[in-house]
């Protein structure tokens, strides 16, 4: 058994997708011990299994814009994996969306929902749809054509879709009316609903709190906290701004913030008065986050995607929360963190570190987390808010809290102890792949040959 064997084959099969070759790549290599050790999951394929979508759709979405001009998008559902449960992933809509792009999101998502101890399989989806500039009755006339035929393929007990970059509340709300429309049902098909038609409360806070809540763990076995850590963080959306909110809670201080375009360093902290701008200009007005160095007379510098660096991981901080998009840090970026005594990253965004860059951090003994266990608390939240449409009753906010402070406690104490137990202790990403491939692999084999 060798895993450039498996790599290979994967590449073979998969060509022109290089965001699914890299997020399988670091899986396959941390895999490999568990296959040593049970020949019988390296005889039935499990991990091969894995790295294949069950069902990857990709239909046609055809709309009018204002103008009356008609528009062709092409929107996708990859269903990855339902070995421990029904397939639950985000949608993404954003130009960038391609099937590889959404199998590296899929693939992700069954490591990360088996860790929350939620019955979820894997699955993403999306569009390549923009929405920036979009007026909302665009944005809406897009949701229900996206919808009218992803309905065919989800449902409550099935697919369980939710938000990700380019779909927020907005969106979902579209989404659930047009499949409440064409199905004539009301169900929990969603998540991240609005609170009064089946929503839970804490989701739209759940990934950027679960991340803090996982850094504060990581900072607790080290005899440290949060408190008066100096924090970067990249993004200003969801993830983002409630990362930033409970940086604050926990008495921690974020200074950055960026978009597309640009970011802002705030030397003084994002207080809860300048975050609640930040959310305005972002949710409201769509704006761009220069307005916020205009406002509060701070550095604003913009970003260049053909640079070999970003200059906002060099700016010296105790904490890195990478909460905007895939590959946003290099091993440039790393080597600069590791050259300003950066204690601790945690990936807030799904794979925004290169392979490059995280083998700069954990051999260079940053305290690192991989999304896939560190931003698990949105899909975690989203579990309970379908726990709570299946049962029909609402939890209140510090009940869905406290559980969210549990599960991720949960989540990291299960991946240092399968790091422990394959020799690499403290490697939250080791212990992350191989705590998720086990629990799928059992459920797998149970399940024959399917
Ligand atoms: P949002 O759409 O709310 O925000 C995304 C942010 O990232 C925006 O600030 C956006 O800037 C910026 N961004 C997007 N694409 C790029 C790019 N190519 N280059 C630079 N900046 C970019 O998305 P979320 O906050 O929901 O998601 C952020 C990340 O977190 C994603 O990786 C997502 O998969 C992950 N995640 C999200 C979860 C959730 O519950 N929402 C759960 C787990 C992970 P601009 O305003 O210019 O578009």
């Amino acid at each position: 058994m060798d895993h450039l064997k498996i790599l290979e084959e994967v590449k073979k099969r998969n060509p022109n997708e290089p965001e699914f070759i890299q997020a399988a790549e670091e899986v396959i290599a941390s895999i490999l011990p568990v296959l040593t050790k049970n020949p019988e999951f390296a005889r039935l394929k499990l991990l091969e299994r894995m790295l294949e979508p069950e069902r990857l759709i990709s239909f046609r979405v055809t709309w009018l814009d204002d103008k009356g001009n008609v528009q062709v998008n092409r929107g996708y559902r990859v269903q990855m994996n339902s070995a421990i449960g029904p397939y639950k992933g985000g949608l993404r809509f954003h130009p960038s969306v391609t099937p590889s792009v959404l199998k590296f999101l899929a693939f992700e998502q069954i490591f990360k929902n088996a860790l929350t101890g939620i019955p979820m399989g894997g699955g993403k989806g999306g569009a390549d749809f923009d929405p920036k500039g979009k007026s909302n009755n665009e944005v809406m006339r897009f949701c229900q054509a996206f919808m009218m035929e992803l309905s065919r393929h989800i449902s409550g007990r099935l697919d369980i879709p939710a938000g990700d970059i380019g779909v927020g509340g907005r969106e979902i709300g579209f989404l659930f009316g047009a499949y409440k429309k064409i199905k004539n049902e009301f169900s929990g098909v969603l998540t991240g609903k609005g609170i009064g038609w089946g929503g839970s409360l804490i989701r739209t806070e759940a990934t950027g709190y679960g991340l803090i809540y996982f850094a504060q763990n990581m900072l607790h076995e080290k005899k440290d906290s949060m408190k008066g850590k100096i924090c970067l963080v990249s993004g200003s959306g969801n993830v983002a701004q409630y990362a930033i909110e409970k940086i604050n809670h926990l008495g921690g201080k974020a200074v950055t913030a960026s978009d597309s375009s640009g970011f802002i360093y705030d030397e003084g902290g994002i207080t809860p008065e300048k975050l609640a701008f930040l959310k305005d200009l972002k949710d409201n007005r769509r704006g761009r986050i220069k307005e916020y160095a205009d406002k509060y007379n701070c550095l604003y510098k913009d970003i260049d995607p053909k640079a070999d660096h970003n200059p906002l991981w060099n700016i010296k901080a105790d904490c890195a929360f990478p909460c905007a998009t895939q590959n946003e840090v290099n091993g440039k970026d790393a080597s600069n963190m590791v050259k300003n005594g950066m204690k601790l990253v945690g990936e807030g965004a799904n794979m925004p570190t290169t392979i490059e860059g995280i083998n700069v951090l954990l051999d260079n003994g940053v305290n690192y987390a991989p999304g896939k266990a560190s931003n698990a608390g949105g899909v975690a939240t989203s579990g309970l808010e379908m726990t709570q449409n299946y049962m029909g009753s609402n939890w209140t906010r510090e009940e869905v809290d406290s559980k969210l402070v549990g599960i991720m406690k949960h989540i990291h104490d299960t991946c240092l102890a399968a790091a422990n137990e394959y020799g690499k202790p403290g490697n939250y990403m080791v212990g992350a792949n191989i705590a998720g491939f086990v629990k799928v692999a059992k459920a797998m084999q149970a399940q024959g040959v399917i």
